[in-house]
C-alpha cells in the first residue's frame, strides 16, 4: 500500500506548503496511458480532467519522438536547425495568414508576458485589460492579471479588469445581443480609464473561450464589438488559446476561430507538446519586428528540438487521429446525456461547453440560481472516490470542470456519466 502520510509529510517538507494537491483523499500517480491513470496501489482512474497529455498519456508517438531527438540533438536555437522551421511553418498553418511569425517559450506564463510586451512595443503604451476572474501565468507581469491572488504591493495603475462574461447570469440580464452589447460596454470603460491615465491603452487579453472563468456558451459573434472597440482605441487583441486551443473544443483548431474573431497575438501553451514544456507567441511578422526593435528575447530552452519534435509528433496525432473531431463528436454525445441527467438532478442548474471542454454548474435552487459551491467540491470528491478525476471552475466555483485527453470515447463518457449520475443520486 502506498504510505501517503509520509509522502505527505516528504513533500511538505521539501516542497514546501507552496502547492495544494487535487481532492480530500490525493492521488499517488505512478502511470498514465492514453484517458487511464494508475495510483502506486495499482488503482485505475479515468482521467476527465488533464488536458496537458492531449493526444493521450504517454502516446508512443510523442514518446517516440522525443527520444529520438533527445538521442540525436539538443541545444538552444541560436544554432541552424530545421526543427523549429517545420514546426513553426505546420502551426502558423493553422491560423489566420496574418498570423504567419512565432517566438517559442517553455510555459504559457512566458507567453502571455512576451505577448504583453509585444503589444507595448507596438502601442508605445502600457495599458492592459483582463477579465475579473481570469489567470494568465505567474510572472510578474502577468500575475497582475488574475484577481485569484492579488499581486503583493497590489495591482498597477495600468491594469483594468471587467466582469467575466457569464453566459447563466448574463450581464445586461439577458443573453445574445444585450450580453454582448453590454461586455463590449464594460470594455470601452475600461479603455476610457485607461486613456485618461499616464499609460494609456495598450491590450485586451482574453481566453476567447473564457476557460478559466467556467467557459459561457457565447454566441458567435459575441466579441465584435468588444474587438472593433478595441481597435477603434489603436489596441492589441491577445487571444490566450493555452486552455481552448490545438482542437479541444471540436469545432475549430482554435478559441478565437470559434469565437470568429481574429486576434493580434495568440498565445499558447498546456497541450501543445502533450507534457513536454513548450509555449509560444503568434503574431503578424511586423508586430514581431516592432517588439524585436523594443526587446531581444532569447529563450534558452524554447523552441529547443527536442521540445519541436514532441510538438510536431502532437500535431501528427491530432491530424491521423482525428481527434478534433472526435471531440466533437464525443463532446456533442456527452453534453446531451448531461442535459438529459440534469431532469433527473435538479442541482445542474446548467449544462454548458465544447467539444471535450465542458461542465456542470450547480445550483441550490434552480429559480434563484443560488451556486453550490460546496456541494460541487463533495461531488469532485466523490467521482474521484469512485475512481472519476474531474476539477471545478467558475466564477462561482461551483461548476465541474471536464477536460480530458483528446481520444475519450463514447464508452469513456458513458463511465463518466453513470459515476456521475450515481454519485448525484447518493447526496
Ligand atoms: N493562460 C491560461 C488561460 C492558463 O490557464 C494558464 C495555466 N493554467 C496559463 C496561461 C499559464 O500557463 P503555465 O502554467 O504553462 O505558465
Amino acid at each position: 500500500m502506498s504510505d501517503k502520510t509520509a509522502l505527505l509529510a516528504r513533500r511538505e517538507r521539501l516542497l514546501g506548503r507552496n502547492m495544494s494537491l487535487f481532492y480530500e483523499e490525493p492521488v499517488h500517480i505512478v502511470r498514465g496511458e492514453g484517458v487511464w491513470l494508475w495510483d502506486a496501489d495499482g488503482r485505475r482512474y479515468l482521467d476527465c480532467y488533464n488536458n496537458v497529455p492531449h493526444v493521450g498519456h504517454c502516446h508512443p508517438r510523442v514518446v517516440e519522438a522525443i527520444a529520438r531527438q533527445a538521442s540525436t540533438l539538443n541545444t538552444h536555437t541560436r544554432y541552424l536547425h530545421e526543427g523549429i522551421l517545420d514546426y513553426v511553418e505546420r502551426l502558423t498553418a493553422t491560423f489566420d495568414g496574418k498570423l504567419n511569425t512565432a517566438i517559442l517559450t517553455c510555459t504559457g506564463s512566458e507567453a502571455n508576458d512576451v505577448a504583453l510586451r509585444m503589444a507595448q512595443a507596438v502601442t508605445g503604451r502600457t495599458g492592459v485589460i483582463a477579465t475579473n476572474h481570469t489567470y494568465h501565468g505567474n510572472t510578474a507581469a502577468v500575475s497582475q492579471l488574475s484577481t485569484r491572488m492579488p499581486p503583493v504591493g497590489g495591482y498597477g495603475g495600468h491594469v483594468r479588469h471587467v466582469p467575466a462574461p457569464d453566459s447563466y447570469r448574463p450581464l445586461g440580464g439577458a443573453g445574445g445581443e444585450v450580453f454582448a452589447a453590454a461586455f463590449a460596454a464594460e470594455v470601452e470603460q475600461a479603455i476610457a480609464s485607461l486613456q485618461e491615465a499616464p499609460h494609456g491603452f495598450s491590450a485586451l487579453i482574453i481566453d476567447p473561450f473564457f476557460a478559466n472563468e467556467g467557459f459561457p456558451d457565447l454566441l458567435s459573434g459575441f466579441l465584435e464589438k468588444t474587438v472593433a472597440a478595441v481597435r477603434k482605441a489603436g489596441g492589441l487583441v491577445i487571444a490566450d488559446e493555452v486552455q481552448p486551443g490545438f482542437g479541444r473544443i471540436g469545432t475549430h483548431m482554435w478559441g478565437h476561430q470559434r469565437a470568429g474573431i481574429v486576434p493580434d497575438i495568440v498565445t499558447l501553451g498546456k497541450p501543445m507538446g502533450n507534457g513536454h514544456p513548450i509555449g509560444g507567441v503568434i503574431a503578424n511578422a511586423d508586430t514581431l519586428n516592432a517588439f524585436r526593435k523594443a526587446f531581444r528575447y532569447f529563450n534558452t530552452f524554447g523552441g529547443n528540438p527536442v521540445s519541436c519534435a514532441a510538438a510536431m509528433a502532437v500535431l501528427d496525432v491530432i491530424e491521423e487521429e482525428k481527434l478534433v473531431e472526435n471531440a466533437s463528436h464525443v463532446g456533442e454525445y456527452t453534453r446531451a446525456a448531461f442535459k438529459a441527467l440534469a431532469e433527473k438532478h435538479s442541482i445542474i442548474g446548467d449544462v454548458r461547453g465544447s467539444g471535450l471542454f465542458m461542465g456542470t454548474e450547480f445550483v441550490l435552487d434552480r429559480a434563484t440560481k443560488k451556486p453550490a459551491p460546496e456541494l460541487a467540491t463533495r461531488i469532485i470528491n466523490a467521482m474521484r472516490e469512485r475512481g472519476v478525476l474531474m476539477g471545478k471552475i467558475g466564477v462561482h466555483e461551483c461548476s465541474t470542470k471536464i477536460r480530458p485527453p483528446m481520444p475519450f470515447s463514447k464508452e469513456n463518457a458513458d463511465l463518466m456519466l453513470s459515476t456521475f449520475d450515481e454519485v448525484l443520486s447518493s447526496l
